[in-house]
């Protein structure tokens, strides 16, 4: 996800469904979940079951959550790899 976007938000589901919003989107969704009237509400053009959801995070987290859940793992460099992949960032040479 290198574009520019406004969607600094995801809505997960349960069933680890991550849907991108924006904060606009994050804020209404929230008030209709807490009002507790609505069993269902449409997101990006999907139809979701509120009971089915899980929560809504900040993109960034939701984005590590889901590397972790692939397998990737963060080194001590502040760079992700891929499962099983080693990490040679040590080894490196570093012009910062
Ligand atoms: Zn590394």
């Amino acid at each position: 996800m290198n574009e520019i976007t406004d969607k600094t938000y995801c809505l997960e589901t349960i069933s680890k469904k991550q849907i991108y919003i924006n904060k606009e989107q994050a804020d209404k969704i929230k008030q209709t979940l807490l009002t507790g009237n609505t069993k269902y509400i449409t997101v990006e053009g999907q139809f979701l079951s509120v009971g089915t959801i899980d929560g809504i995070y900040e993109a960034e987290y939701a984005q590590r959550v889901e590397k972790k859940r692939l397998g990737e793992w963060e080194c001590s460099f502040g760079q992700w790899h891929s499962k099983g992949q080693e990490c040679g960032h040590a080894l490196a040479k570093r012009y910062d």
